[in-house]
C-alpha cells in the first residue's frame, strides 16, 4: 500500500500538489489532442463521439484524483470500471468510426426515448405538474435536436450488437477486459466475491465456527488506485494518438505521477 498524507510534517506523500499537478497535466494532454485533431464537419458525429469518450476518460481520471477518500477497494473500482468500459468502447469505435459512432448515437438516443416513455407512463392519466411538462419537453427537444426524425427506433439490444468481451477481442484489448473490466465489475455490481472480501470479517470466536460478520469500516486511501486511473488515461491517449497518427511531445501525466510518487522518500 502507498501511504499518503495531507500535511508536510507527516510521513508519506503530500497529496494536494500531487493531485493539482496531475490534473493540470491531464488538461494539458487533453487540450493538445483537441488542438491536433480539428473536427471534420462532413462526419461531425465522429468528432462528438470519439471526442466525448476522450473527454470522459480525462474527467473520470481527474475526479478520481481529486477524491482520495474514494481510493479504496470499495469505491475506486466503480470509477475504474467505467474508465475500462470507455476505453474498450473507444478502441472498438476507432476501428470503423463513421459507422460505429453513428450506431452508438442511435442506441443512446433510443435509450433516451425509452426513458422519456417510462416517465410519461409513470405520470399516466393524471395532470402533469409544470415542472414535469418542462422536463418532458426539454428531453424531447434534446432528442429531436440530434438531426434525426421523431421516428427513432428504440434499440433494446447492445449498441454494438456484440458483447463487451467480443468488442475487446476485436479491438485487441482482451487483457483490459480480463484483468480490469471483469474483476472491477464484481465491485461495481456488488457480487459475492467482492462483498465477501470487502464487507465481511471472519469472527475470531471458534465456537462460532468462524462465520463472517458484516462490517463497514473506513479504509485508508491507497495511491495505487490513482496510479491505475492515470494508467488508463495514458492508455486512452496512446490508442487515440495511434488511430489518428498524432505525435504529441511533452511529458506524460502518468510518468510524471509515477516519478513524483517514487521520488518521494517513503517511510519504512
Ligand atoms: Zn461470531
Amino acid at each position: 500500500m502507498m501511504r499518503v498524507s495531507n500535511r508536510e510534517d507527516e510521513e508519506g506523500i503530500e497529496l494536494r500538489p500531487l493531485i493539482e499537478n496531475y490534473c493540470a497535466d491531464v488538461d494539458r494532454e487533453f487540450t493538445a489532442r483537441l488542438d491536433a485533431w480539428p473536427p471534420d464537419f462532413a462526419q461531425i458525429h465522429v468528432h462528438e463521439v470519439i471526442g466525448g469518450m476522450l473527454a470522459r476518460e480525462a474527467t473520470l481520471a481527474k475526479d478520481l484524483a481529486r477524491a482520495p477518500m474514494l481510493w479504496t477497494g470499495h469505491s475506486a473500482p466503480i470509477l475504474l470500471r467505467a474508465m475500462a468500459d470507455a476505453y474498450i468502447n473507444l478502441t472498438w469505435l476507432l476501428l470503423d468510426p463513421v459507422e460505429r459512432c453513428r450506431k452508438f448515437i442511435f442506441f443512446g438516443l433510443g435509450q433516451a426515448k425509452l426513458e422519456l416513455e417510462h416517465r410519461r407512463a409513470q405520470i399516466g392519466t393524471r395532470e402533469p405538474t409544470p415542472q414535469e411538462v418542462a422536463m418532458l419537453e426539454a428531453r424531447e427537444r434534446w432528442i429531436d435536436s440530434q438531426r434525426i426524425s421523431g421516428l427513432l427506433d428504440v434499440d433494446l439490444g447492445k449498441w454494438s450488437s456484440i458483447s463487451v468481451r467480443q468488442m475487446a477481442e476485436e479491438a485487441g484489448c482482451i487483457d483490459f477486459y480480463n484483468y480490469i473490466y471483469t474483476p472491477f465489475s464484481a465491485c461495481a455490481h456488488s457480487m459475492w466475491h467482492h462483498v465477501a472480501h470487502y464487507d465481511l470479517r471472519e469472527c475470531g470466536n471458534p465456537l462460532h465456527r468462524y462465520h463472517r460478520r458484516p462490517t463497514s469500516e473506513t479504509s485508508a486511501p491507497d495511491l495505487y488506485y490513482l496510479t491505475l486511473a492515470a494508467k488508463y488515461w495514458s492508455k486512452t491517449l496512446g490508442t487515440f494518438d495511434r488511430a489518428y497518427g498524432l505525435a504529441i511531445s511533452g511529458p506524460s501525466s502518468y510518468e510524471t505521477l509515477i516519478d513524483a510518487i517514487t521520488d518521494d522518500p517513503q517511510p519504512d
